[in-house]
């Protein structure tokens, strides 16, 4: 019942919605009957027709307008600009067919027309239109006015496209100037904020390539130092009467002084940077002490930071002094001719304390922003390490960790093998990541090998050659790479690999992020050594220690897994079953040492012949289990003929010389010969029973 009464609704509307639409094609099909063709014939019902065009066109113009902000979907909005263009587009033809049809001067007002109507409608609308105009104007002009000559037409739509497609290539030239120059902008204040933070010395990191999230960290500290010192040096002008406040530090990049914040009722400044030894304030850098100026002559010029004639008849500078370095000066002046007193000399010394404190609040921000961050990814990788069980997983989670550490270009981690002094790669990813998987290499000279016997990082500076330094091979190489940092993965003091990075630029990897790449490295060790005995544990769980074969419980699990895939998929299952004959006799002759060789000698045979998805296993004494996946009878028999005369092939040297042995095999196949785990069991092993019975040596099936 709602559906329909909500289907009707959706009629309605839409007939409502559509009114116009309808309008404009009645209006386009009288155009096309070429009824305003006779501007004599001009009547009465021509001008019902344009009223009834009127009405139709303000009360849609008006529900538009209505619409807006109440029902603003997109689609809405489409929808109403495609009615009105209809609406224009057909009361147009009208009116130029009264005036002369296609061929008249008037024409050129439809190009007019189009390009208004795409300009300001989305662009399918736009498309619509276009497409709308050019059918219409087909039929105008070769069926209402009868042409022939294709040639006019052509000409008449290339344009009208041309004209639609004005507002695309318009808005795309517009929408990528506004691009390139927000871009521009962006990247002027991210280097506006870097020389800011490197001038208030805010991180010791020459920033050629900040960590990522740097930049908006330096942002707020650099937009709070610079509040403080506006406020500090109006204080200043306000207090003492200065005509300029400006505090100038030097920027360590290219050992220029810059005006760093200023308070000036001047027009006349010069923007700098400043050479360190220029002038009145040079001198005061220079020499880390105050220098005041007094009674100055109009048209002084040693006060750099004024263009032109110095306007001001005294002048102070205090040296700022931090950890016996001098980073800059504090300079105040005055247009009357009143020397700076000593007390006023006090004063401004204590500005630039205060000023030095807030720089040192906000390193010390910094600081513990920046570990902060570090603490939290740290923590979130000795999580996820905690919880990785394998060796794949443990990689995955540090080379994440590591990415958001520092941003690196090539990552790689090595395994050590103590015993056999063998480095193995186990991961590596990124740049030239694929010329090392696999790659196993002895002890050598390589960065990577002299990392894991001084369980200490390298290369030292972190800088990195790749022609002169191997860090692998001499036949691999890191090419491009400028920075690099091996670090031991350490377990209880013994290196069991490396876990190396490297990057295309310069000093990614300073005693800024070593620290913590360390730590990662050292949770990486643990996790991966974990992992290790993880898999150990699950090996000793799952396989026979004698033969290596699967044991008899992981060979049920799996039996069940793959009876189960196999019922569904209706594919088929064998399960061979295998004994070795009189072995009894061979332990009481042989001994029992030279039975385990025997036993041990089948299941090698085993696992030689059977396919990649077959499973053995030691099933208890000398017995094996082979299950084979999507094979049949003849398939499995084929496999078992083979393990029979292999092992029959095979002669055992013994104290009591040579030995030859043989078994016999019993197969069964799912759901041929039974429909269940069981009844397998029980069909293979009464085959088995068979090849006893017949003599052994030989396969029987069920
Ligand atoms: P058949 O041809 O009928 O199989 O004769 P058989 O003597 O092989 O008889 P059966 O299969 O019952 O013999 C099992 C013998 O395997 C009994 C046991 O002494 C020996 N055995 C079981 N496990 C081991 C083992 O781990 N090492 C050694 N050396 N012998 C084992
Ligand atoms: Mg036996
Ligand atoms: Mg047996």
């Amino acid at each position: 019942m709602t559906t329909l009464v909500q289907a009707a609704l959706t009629v309605r509307k839409g007939a409502r919605a559509s009114f116009g639409h309808v309008t404009a094609l009645a209006v386009a099909v009288l155009v096309v009957l070429g009824v305003f063709r006779d501007r004599q014939a001009l009547g009465i019902e021509h001008a019902v027709v344009l009223g009834a065009w009127l009405v139709v066109f303000g009360s849609r113009a008006h529900a538009r307008i209505n619409a807006r902000g109440k029902d603003s979907q997109r689609n809405a909005e489409s929808w109403f600009d495609l009615e009105q263009g209809l609406l224009v587009l057909a009361a147009t033809h009208a009116g130029l067919q009264t005036l002369g049809g296609l061929m008249s001067p008037l024409y050129p007002v439809l190009y007019v027309l189009i390009a208004f109507t795409t300009a300001f409608s989305e662009r399918r609308v736009g498309r619509s239109l276009v497409l709308f105009a050019l059918v219409f104007e087909a039929l105008l002009y070769f069926v209402t006015e009868g042409h022939r000559d294709p040639k006019p037409f052509a000409l008449h739509a290339i344009f009208l496209t041309l004209f639609g497609l004005i507002n695309v290539i318009f808005t795309q030239a517009e929408l990528q100037r506004v691009r390139l120059v927000t871009s521009r902008e962006r990247e002027q204040e991210k280097r506006r904020v870097q020389d800011d933070a490197r001038l208030f010395r805010l991180a010791t990191t020459p920033t050629q390539a900040p960590e990522r999230d740097d930049d908006k960290l330096f942002r707020g500290s650099v937009e709070e130092v610079h509040q403080a010192l506006f406020f500090n040096l109006e204080l200043l002008k306000r207090t003492l009467g200065l005509h300029t406040a400006v505090l100038l530090l030097r920027d360590e990049n290219d050992s220029k002084l810059r005006i760093v914040e200023m308070v000036t009722d001047s027009d006349d400044i010069q923007d700098g940077p400043f050479s360190p030894g220029e002038g009145a304030v040079g001198a005061c850098y220079q020499r880390g002490i105050v220098m005041n100026l007094e009674h100055l002559r109009p048209g002084y010029s040693g006060l750099g930071y004024y263009r032109g004639p110095v306007p001001v008849r005294s002048f102070v500078a205090v040296p700022v002094r931090e950890g016996g370095q001098t980073l800059g000066a504090l300079c105040a002046d005055r247009v009357d001719d009143r020397s700076f007193t000593p007390a006023e000399e006090q004063t401004l010394a204590g500005a630039v304390e205060h000023l030095l404190r807030a720089l040192e609040n906000e390193r010390v921000f910094v600081q513990l922003e920046r570990s902060k961050r570090e603490h939290t990814v740290l923590y979130q990788a000795s999580q996820a390490l905690g919880a990785a069980l394998t060796e794949h997983a443990v990689l995955d989670a540090a080379l994440t960790a590591a990415q958001q550490i520092v941003p690196y270009d090539f990552a790689a981690v090595t395994h050590y093998d103590t015993e056999t002094g063998q480095h193995s790669i186990r991961r590596a990813i990124g740049e030239g990541a694929e010329q090392l998987s696999n790659l196993s290499f002895r002890d050598n000279t390589s960065l990577t090998a002299m990392a894991v016997q001084n369980r200490h990082y390298l290369p030292y500076r972190g800088d990195f050659d790749s022609q002169s330094q191997v860090v692998y091979t001499r036949n691999t190489s890191l090419a491009g790479m400028h920075s690099l940092l091996i670090v031991p993965l350490l377990v209880r003091d013994v290196a069991i690999g490396t876990f190396a990075l490297a990057a295309r630029r310069r000093d990614a990897f300073s005693h800024q992020v070593r620290p913590a790449l360390q730590v990662l490295a050292n949770q990486m060790a643990v996790a991966l050594s974990n992992a290790a005995s993880v898999a150990r544990l699950e090996e000793l769980a799952t396989t026979d220690g004698l033969t290596g074969c699967y044991n008899k419980r992981h060979f049920n699990d799996e039996l069940k897994q793959r009876l189960q895939a196999a019922q569904r998929f209706g594919r088929k299952l064998s399960l061979v079953i295998a004994d070795i004959d009189h072995f009894k006799v061979v332990n009481d002759t042989y001994g029992h040492h030279t039975g385990d060789v025997v036993i041990k000698e089948l299941g090698a045979i085993l696992r030689r012949l059977k396919r990649e998805t077959d499973v053995v296993s030691r099933f208890g004494g000398e017995e094996f289990c082979i299950l084979c996946e999507e094979t049949d009878t003849q398939g499995a028999k084929l496999l078992a003929e083979r393990v029979r005369q292999e092992l029959a092939d095979t002669v055992f040297e013994t104290e009591l010389g040579k030995l030859k042995v043989t078994c016999s095999l019993g197969v069964a196949t799912f759901p041929l010969d039974a429909p269940d785990k069981q009844a397998l069991f029980n069909a293979a092993d009464k085959a088995l029973y068979a090849s006893k019975k017949g003599g052994r040596n030989q396969v029987c099936s069920a």
